[in-house]
């Protein structure tokens, strides 16, 4: 299994500069593959792959930046035209990949073995081409180390190391849950627990629209616009690291508590399709409780079930009965057996009781 690790790194301005240098030149590389894809395809209707690409790569010029490092920037590419094709054979809206415009690439790549262009060594990060960055090391690195990856966050830089763990023994679930996630309270659960969503977040909401305002005020190429840009990714920082650090609590607890953790399949849900913002949001932080539930369960010898969200909050957990939920409607009350139950907390266990049903038919 695969785990990632995120450290911040400490530049000085001479390496920031170097930094910032490879970041452009891997964004033109990755613009001009791009450009480079889609004449070929136009005039003459044919595909290029990664390995028509990459041998051009030699005769171009991008000094500065660790050869590797520009291969995994056609990597970049050419998963962006195989998700574009996935899409369209699927019947998705496809959406054709994007050129990336100024502060629309923050990161690049170390691949391959590790030790090949990126090293720690004590507390310095050494980067080929770049040199030794300070890093913050806070916890040690667990198995074979993969890729690394740099990336900028506003007026910040940490790099992301990808590891390789072997897979634990799975143990045969004695303890299942089943979670299911919502707005107002993150998830609940099956036996009744209700997990918040952090408090401090609704503080950052107003300091958010206060810094899109201002923003806004700002004339356009000004250098005032730029810093009140950094002021408002830091915002979003914050908030995101909120967000995360309560996420990883909650993974956290219920990978300590249940052996076997079943939540909806929300790639399902999502086909039908929904455009509010803070709708997409709450969507990303619950594909990320997943992941990280996931994750942290497998290591514990764990699993993570996923199970059709079909009628979850529809059905009446006690008898079956099958009415229609309107999302106003936060109680449950079955017509047919009488019982009285919270609107997510009757999702839980139809959730569990899937998750166990699919887990004995697949044990068998
Ligand atoms: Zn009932």
């Amino acid at each position: 299994m695969r785990k990632t690790y995120q450290f911040r790194i400490y530049p000085t301005r001479k390496q920031t500069i170097k930094l910032l240098h490879v970041l452009a030149m891997c964004r033109h590389l990755y613009n001009d593959m791009l450009h480079d894809r889609k004449t070929a395809y136009e005039d003459c209707n044919c595909g290029l792959s990664y390995y028509d690409q990459q041998r051009w790569l030699p005769f171009a010029d991008y000094q500065g930046v660790y050869g590797h490092v520009l291969q995994d920037v056609l990597k970049r590419v050419d998963k962006a035209f195989k998700a574009f094709f996935r899409r369209v054979k699927s019947w998705e809206e496809p959406g054709y990949p994007r050129f990336k415009g100024y502060g629309r690439y923050d990161s690049f790549t170390y691949p391959d073995v590790y030790g090949h262009g990126s090293k720690l060594e004590g507390a310095k990060l050494i980067l080929s081409k770049i040199g030794a960055i300070r890093i913050f090391q806070h916890r040690e690195l667990e198995g074979k180390v993969k890729t690394c990856t740099i990336k900028r966050d506003g007026d910040q830089w940490c790099a992301s190391f990808s590891v390789e763990l072997p897979d634990a023994e799975p143990v045969v679930p004695q303890t299942s849950v089943g979670v299911d996630v919502g707005i107002t309270t993150l998830a609940t659960l099956s036996d009744g627990t209700e997990i918040g969503n952090p408090k401090t977040l609704d503080k950052y909401d107003s300091k958010l629209r206060r810094a899109h305002r201002h923003l806004s005020r700002k004339k356009k190429g000004s250098s005032n616009r730029d810093k009140q840009k950094v002021v408002l990714s830091g915002i979003y920082r914050k908030v995101r690291n909120i967000r995360k650090d309560c996420l990883h609590k909650a993974s956290r607890t219920l990978s300590d508590t249940y052996d076997l953790i079943i939540f909806e399949d929300l790639q399902i849900q999502n086909m039908v399709k929904n455009h509010h913002l803070a709708r997409s949001i709450h969507d990303a932080s619950w594909g990320m409780l997943i992941s990280l539930t996931t994750y942290k369960a497998e290591y514990a010898g764990g699993a993570v079930k996923l199970v059709n969200p079909r009628n979850t909050s529809k059905e009446c957990c006690i008898c079956g009965n099958i009415q229609e939920m309107p999302l106003s409607q936060r109680t449950y009350t079955c017509p047919s057996c009488g019982s009285v139950m919270d609107r997510d907390h009757n999702a839980a266990i139809n959730i569990k009781k899937g998750g166990c049903l699919e887990w004995q038919q697949w044990k068998l």
